[in-house]
């Protein structure tokens, strides 16, 4: 079908030369992205395997071909375990989806504005606070370490939690649409140990750990010198004023994710 031309034997079509174009294409861009990371060396890796593999198999040299199979099979399973947090975090972004279908638009807005109260009331009073906020897949197996408390949002709740003497200020509190989940919850800390230089304690690790794991956003604040921080997509934006953290809030809330592979690339390399 649609033959172009022959080079000895081989016979190329023109889906031949369309199929490889599409292979480089996919090639090329997951280079582009993995480039500089390790992935990029286990991605060569894999792709020279890929090339003596087809080579074996065109010339038909069986054992060769069957042991370099067995092995690019390993290689894909080894890149799987090696690469579980990125890959996990691609589907994460992959499945967006925001809260808006579950908890009205108003509704969304008053919880954005609760918690912004909150955290600069916290702030004010120097009280360190780690709230969570789920946008749309739960986190179960996290709200499951604290104390369940399903209570409607509001200021006042927040801030009681978080006063010190408190038995619930401990950990973080975990808020989806406008209830409360639980509070003293354990989160995973980041891996991430220093951002700028600057060193991030237990408080901000977890903040940002979780939203590397996640479709959440955590807004934190420090007690040791009531900045308030946002974590979300592994992404730590500390020193945020009222309006800041009321834009960015509101933003992640309400505004449902642009999809296009554009912002999703960008999205994921941003995450690294
Ligand atoms: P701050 O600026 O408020 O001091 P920090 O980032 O320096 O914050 P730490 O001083 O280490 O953090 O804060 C300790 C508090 O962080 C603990 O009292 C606890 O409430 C909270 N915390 C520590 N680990 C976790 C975790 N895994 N999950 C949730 N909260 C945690
Ligand atoms: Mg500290």
């Amino acid at each position: 079908m649609f033959e172009l031309f022959k080079i000895g034997f081989l016979t190329v079509t023109f889906l031949d030369v369309v199929d490889i174009f599409i292979v480089a294409f996919i090639v090329y861009k997951l280079y582009t992205i993995l480039r500089g990371t390790i992935a990029a060396q286990i991605f060569i890796g894999l792709i020279i395997i890929f090339i003596f593999s087809f080579a074996a198999q065109a010339i038909q040299l069986k054992a060769l071909n069957s042991l370099l199979k067995l092995i690019t099979d390993i290689w894909v399973i080894a890149f799987i375990i090696l690469f579980q947090p990125e890959i996990r975090r691609l589907l994460v972004i992959l499945a967006r989806n925001p809260v808006v279908k579950i908890f009205g638009k108003h509704e969304l807005h008053e919880s954005a504005e609760i918690i912004v109260d909150a955290a600069f009331e916290l702030s004010q009073r120097q009280y360190g606070a780690l709230i969570v906020i789920i946008r749309e897949t739960g986190i179960r197996s996290y709200v499951e370490t604290g104390e369940i408390l399903n209570a409607k949002l509001s200021k006042s709740l927040i801030t009681s939690i978080f006063f010190p003497k408190s038995s619930l200020h401990d950990g973080a509190v975990i808020v989806k649409g406008n209830i409360v989940e639980a509070a003293r919850c354990t989160l995973p800390l980041s891996a991430s140990t220093q951002i700028d230089s600057e060193n991030l304690g237990m408080r901000h690790r977890a903040g940002l750990g979780i939203s590397e794991q996640a479709d959440v956003i955590s807004v934190i604040v420090s007690e040791e010198t009531g900045s308030i921080s946002v974590a979300e997509n592994g992404i730590l934006t500390s020193g945020l004023s009222k309006d800041s953290l009321r834009k960015k809030l509101k933003e992640a809330f309400i505004t449902p994710t642009p999809k296009s592979w554009k912002t999703l690339f960008e999205q994921f390399k941003g995450e690294k």
